[in-house]
């Protein structure tokens, strides 16, 4: 009896091990990755496959400017929400496909570093694959210990800082409630002591709510005690549900560019025009792979199209056939067309 029973438990784990890598339904599309996506070119880290850990709308911000509209769950704590396994069976199934990358990125669509899984999934792709490893955060969670040291484990790391002023801060990024802007600055410069990788910062530019001499001032000195390897200044994505939320113009680009490099140096500070992912390599099927970068990043129509068009004839149809199937939908902004996954915007 008890043989019979351990059969039968042995039989259940290999069906469950069989069918973790094979497809599985998300959003009424059948997809084989469900964490992993690219390669892309994202444009401050280089060619690199990303890893959507967090779902969207989970985060500890709820910034203005997020192209995913409101945080529906604004959140400071820290849990599993990824299943790292499958992350690096996705990783290892990539990988084989002899694809030109630098390295791995956590860009998801939610706020990375609360999902719990990060360190063990950094471990097993640094031992098995030996790549190297970066990661986007907002940088909110810094005051944490833990997130300090799992931070440490990353060869690249992008903290987005778009302020130091409180009120500013408030409007801009609508942080959870309990959060303070003094202990994440306190965190930022703490790890920033002790992380021997590249350093990275990035601050998204707001038509006159961030760009004041006072505003970049202060900006400026607080990067310089951080001493990032490059800071960037962006501009907010295309696609921006907040109406209010405007592109910063030329001259305050230059501005702010001119001013934080008044303390950090020439060298060390650029202006982000290109769009977050720049360029894509589509591997495999192209209707799978524009869904895994819809995931993490609306993008415009014709960006879209000409993903499907690598594989497809006739990509307009392909498209439709998407949205029929509920997968993405098309809304316009400005008068420009994007494209984003149905439960968006
Ligand atoms: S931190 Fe990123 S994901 Fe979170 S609300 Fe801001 S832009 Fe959106």
């Amino acid at each position: 009896m008890l043989v019979v029973y351990w059969i039968c438990i042995l039989f259940i784990i290999f069906i469950y091990t069989s069918l973790s890598l094979q497809d599985v339904p998300l959003g009424d599309v059948f997809v084989s990755y469900e964490y992993v996506f690219g390669p892309v070119l994202f444009r401050h880290i280089g060619s690199a496959l990303g890893i959507n850990n967090v779902p969207s709308g989970v985060c500890s911000y709820s910034c203005s400017y997020c192209r995913f509209g409101r945080s529906l769950r604004l959140s400071i704590d820290r849990r599993p929400y990824s299943n790292p396994e499958r992350i690096v069976g996705e990783a290892r199934n990539m990988l084989t496909k002899d694809i030109d990358v630098d390295c791995i990125v956590f860009f998801a669509s939610g706020e990375p570093t609360l999902d719990t899984g990060i360190k063990s999934i950094v471990d097993t792709i640094k031992s098995k694959f030996g790549m190297s490893l970066g990661i986007v955060t907002n940088s909110s969670l810094l005051w944490r210990h833990d997130v300090v040291h799992d931070l440490l484990l990353f060869d690249v790391v992008v903290l987005k800082i778009d302020t130091v002023v409180e009120d500013t801060w408030r409007l801009i990024n609508r942080p959870h409630r309990s959060l303070s802007l003094d202990d994440i600055l306190c965190g930022i410069e703490t790890f920033s002591k002790l992380y021997m990788g590249t350093l990275i910062t990035e601050t998204t530019l707001l038509r006159k709510i961030n760009t004041s001499d006072e505003e970049l001032i202060e900006l400026a000195e607080f990067l310089r005690k951080i001493n990032p390897s490059t800071s960037y200044i962006s501009t907010p994505p295309q696609l921006v549900v907040e109406r209010w939320v405007r592109q910063p113009t030329e001259e305050e680009l230059v501005f702010a560019q001119d001013m934080l490099a008044s303390k950090l140096g020439e060298d060390k500070v650029s202006v982000l025009r290109a769009p977050e992912i720049e360029k894509f390599d589509v591997r495999g099927d192209a209707k799978e792979y524009l869904l895994s970068i819809l995931n993490v990043h609306p993008l415009e129509l014709e960006r879209s199209i000409a993903i499907l068009s690598m594989e497809y004839d006739d990509p307009i149809s392909v498209l439709r056939e998407l949205a029929d199937m509920r997968a993405v939908k098309i809304v316009s902004r400005e008068g420009r067309k994007f494209v984003v996954r149905y439960w968006e915007s």
